[in-house]
């Protein structure tokens, strides 16, 4: 499918990012030339998922396109029980829904917001256990979205068994630049949750990209098919959500997938409350056929080669524009480091924010910020949360975009760099919400 797109002027941009109050989530589409917000749901689909749409089997109980998702996750995935659901998020309330009470606490590589939300919003703790060296943008690991043994070995000696419902291992580790989870790392905490008896969960949406990386990075599986690292990627895990709207490629869609029949029992009480009967979970028929073949795709090497080439691209070209970026480059999208980029700028005047805010205005460039404003409040004591890291992320969108329009991205972020100095102040927040606030959040200039 071809969309076009619409170039605007600095001065319609202006007005249009002060009605949207400074939140880039405010915009109309049209008002965006390249859209980088996410890579969520924005992929364009191939010719075999399209032809697949008309083939969508819409009965309400046992459709053959519930039954052509298993199949796909059996195959490539390995789990013999599995739940559609609408998106990630959803996937993420059902089976919390059943796994978690209030009280507990949950450790993982840096929750990404959604499932710190869910996390939150059941009264429990999320508990980042990611390695330190992926608090620096500069430092070169191969697999900064580890997590390091010690702390997380700490945590479950820290808490009886109880309060501890599972570990979520994000892959690849989106909050912390789409960066990757090695093997060895998966197998490791596998084997120590398996010594304190707690099960894990992949928060799977990168799985894809994932292997890809430990394809590349980790000798041991150079010779090894995309299909046969997922297939052991997943031999690591209890269960896992799945955000279909990324290595999906779908705009719409998500499950969740377990080796137990307890637990599959026990969420589809969920998933029917919440999402919808066992065998569409809030997907239409179409679109779970969509899914099914996007999985296929997103596990062929031909493809993630392309697409994680293109943000190593962008990557590449803002690295010789001496911008600083979150390096080794991640596989969803290029993080600028807004701490580096205006450091003159107080933590407290939301850096990232404003930094996304020129890039719009520059060249009607959106990305997101992941930063302060996505750390959002600490539940109990109401303070602003600081993270290490003050991140602009550029999300790609699946086979949307072509390199000239990185180059356009690229040369729009020199020209912010280039008058850096001029920007002096941040901005401030003038209305949000109880928890998830970057969504909705309103701010002006400080
Ligand atoms: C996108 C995402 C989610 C949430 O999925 P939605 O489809 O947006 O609801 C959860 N975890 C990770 C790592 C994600 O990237």
């Amino acid at each position: 499918m071809v969309e076009t797109i619409r170039k605007s002027t600095r001065s319609e941009r202006e007005q249009w990012v002060m009605d949207a109050r400074y939140n880039l989530f405010n915009l109309k589409s049209e008002q965006v030339f390249i859209d980088l917000l996410t890579d969520s749901g924005t992929g364009a689909m191939s010719d075999h998922q399209w032809s697949e749409m008309m083939l969508g089997d819409e009965s309400y109980a046992g459709a053959s396109s519930y039954y052509k998702m298993k199949d796909a996750i059996e195959e490539l995935l390995g789990f013999p029980y599995y739940l559609p659901t609408h998106q990630g998020r959803a996937a993420e309330n059902v089976l919390f829904s059943a796994l978690m009470k209030a009280g507990d606490v949950v450790p993982g590589n840096t929750h990404f917001d959604t499932t710190k939300g869910h996390i939150e919003f059941r009264k429990a703790k999320a508990v980042d256990c990611t390695i330190d060296e992926a608090f620096d943008t500069q430092l070169i690991h191969p697999f900064k979205g580890n997590l390091d043994l010690n702390k997380l070995e700490k945590v479950l000696k820290a808490h009886p068994k109880e309060n501890i419902p599972c570990i979520i291992v994000t892959v690849t580790c989106n909050s912390s630049g789409g960066q990757p989870v090695s093997m060895q790392n998966l197998k490791e905490v596998k084997a120590l949750a398996e010594h304190y008896d707690i099960p894990v969960v992949f928060d799977s949406a990168r799985f894809a990209e994932n292997a890809y990386f430990i394809k590349n990075r980790e000798e041991a599986y150079k010779d090894h098919s995309i299909k046969e690292i997922v297939k052991e990627m997943f031999t690591y895990a209890d269960a896992m959500t799945m955000s279909a709207k990324k290595d999906g490629i779908v705009n719409m869609g998500g499950f969740i997938a377990m080796r137990s029949e307890q637990w599959f029992r026990d969420a589809s009480v969920y998933n029917i409350m919440f999402e919808g009967f066992v065998t569409y979970g809030g997907m239409s028929g179409r679109d779970m056929n969509a899914l099914a073949v996007g999985l296929r795709e997103s596990t062929t090497y031909e493809y993630l080669d392309s697409r994680i080439r293109q943000v190593a691209y962008l990557g590449e070209k803002l690295t010789e524009y001496g911008i600083p970026v979150q390096k080794p480059y991640g596989g969803h999208a290029i993080f600028v480091d807004a701490k580096r980029f205006l450091p003159n700028l107080p933590k407290e005047q939301y850096v990232a924010q404003k930094l996304a805010v020129e890039l719009y205005l520059e060249a009607g460039v959106r990305g997101v910020e992941i930063g302060t404003l996505l750390a959002d409040r600490d539940p109990d004591t109401r303070k602003n949360r600081y993270p290490d890291l003050e991140l602009l992320r550029l999300a790609i969108p699946r086979r949307v975009y072509t390199n000239n329009h990185m180059d356009v991205v690229a040369a729009a972020l020199k020209n912010v760099h280039d008058r850096r100095d001029k920007i002096t102040r941040g901005l401030k927040i003038t209305r949000e919400a109880p928890i998830m606030r970057h969504f909705t959040v309103e701010l002006e200039n400080a």
